[in-house]
């Protein structure tokens, strides 16, 4: 289905919404919070689905199991309400997705006034806000109003990574629904079935590459491999490049490589972090390698290198991810990474 991935993981989370939407007591304002890439829009739009859906009605036949009855039942997938949420293109489902950028507060007025519409159809109309923390101050208190008086037969889902990126007084006046990792073998076995050519081996590295985010391990598997091995070699932390050839012009390349399509760095920052965790890992148990399929090569650095260079290492990379994240300069941000960790990595494994 375009646009609607399967869900995988989540029991817990699912059994939860499975339950309140049994007993009828979903609060009208739901706080889905967990890390980026974990499923939470995917399951927002399954949940409107299930309250727009045309067989929503089997919801009081199905009471007894509930822990099966969500998302097995309910919803359908294929009645014209659902197939419309799945579209992208429903009257009573509005989704403000605003690619992790402020949300403004125009945008949330404009939600307003769609809520204060009389719902389209015969189910609940749903306003769905990705990535909620990042509504700026006006926006939030505008959103705020809504969710102490909201209009009869609506549902506010707001999206998030932590509750704590919230003004408190959204928070408390929702039911918060925690999204965790989805468990390492789980998702390998999901993405060999959804990705051809891929074996198990890669599969759990994408996985725990991703930190247990389907989506995330989804876009690492196209090209993540690839994508891992030629950033490891252009930064020489593959500990194939001799010292003299990480010039400052190499340096910079690799980081205006990096900086050159934002949508990836998160990817690369993980790809780094995973690695540089390994190298610490490699000398004290090779059993817990996340990049297995490359154990020798981790194997063989770590015992040319000092510990202690490595967290300094990888407290490079965590504070270029915090400046990124506090939208400092990215490419700024990215230079002094790489200067910071070539100077590590050149009193360390590169040395002749
Ligand atoms: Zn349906």
């Amino acid at each position: 289905m375009a646009g609607f991935e399967p869900i995988i993981g989540h029991s817990v989370a699912l059994r939860l919404l499975g339950t309140l939407l049994a007993r009828g007591s979903l609060a009208h304002a739901l706080l889905f919070s967990g890390k980026a890439g974990l499923g939470k829009l995917t399951i927002s739009r399954l949940l409107a689905m299930a309250l727009n859906c045309d067989k929503r009605d089997l919801i009081g036949e199905n009471k007894k199991g509930n822990e099966k009855f969500f998302p097995q039942r309910v919803p359908c997938k294929n009645c014209r309400n659902c197939r419309s949420i799945i579209a992208g293109n429903h009257p009573d489902v509005i989704v403000i997705d605003n690619k992790n950028k402020p949300i403004k507060i125009e945008r949330v007025r404009s939600l307003i006034a769609a809520l204060s519409m009389k719902v389209y159809g015969t189910g609940s109309k749903v306003a769905i806000v990705k990535a909620a923390h990042m509504l700026t101050l006006q926006a939030a208190n505008a959103l705020l109003k809504v969710l102490e008086e909201p209009p009869g037969n609506t549902i506010i889902i707001l999206t998030a990574p932590h509750a704590n990126d919230l003004l408190p007084t959204i928070v408390s006046r929702c039911q918060q629904i925690r999204f965790g990792s989805v468990n390492i073998e789980t998702l390998a076995n999901w993405l060999v079935g959804k990705v051809s050519g891929l074996d198990m081996e890669q599969a759990r590295v994408l996985a725990a590459m991703a930190d247990g985010r389907p989506a995330k391990a989804l876009e690492l598997a196209n090209g993540g491999i690839a994508q891992r091995d030629r950033l490891l070699s252009m930064s020489g932390l593959d500990g194939k490049l001799t010292a003299n050839k990480m010039d400052l012009i190499s340096v910079l390349a690799w980081a205006a490589h990096m900086s050159a399509s934002p949508e990836t760095i998160d990817n690369r920052l993980s790809i780094l972090e995973t690695w540089l965790r390994d190298l610490v890992v490699a000398s004290i148990n090779p059993d817990l390698l996340i990049n297995k399929d490359r154990s020798e090569d981790l194997i063989a650095m770590a015992s040319k290198t000092d510990p202690e260079q490595l967290l300094d290492c990888f407290d490079a990379v965590c504070s270029a991810r915090r400046q990124l994240e506090a939208n400092a300069n990215r490419r700024l941000a990215l230079e002094v990474m790489a200067m910071r960790l070539t100077k590590l990595l050149q009193h360390g494994f590169n040395q002749p």
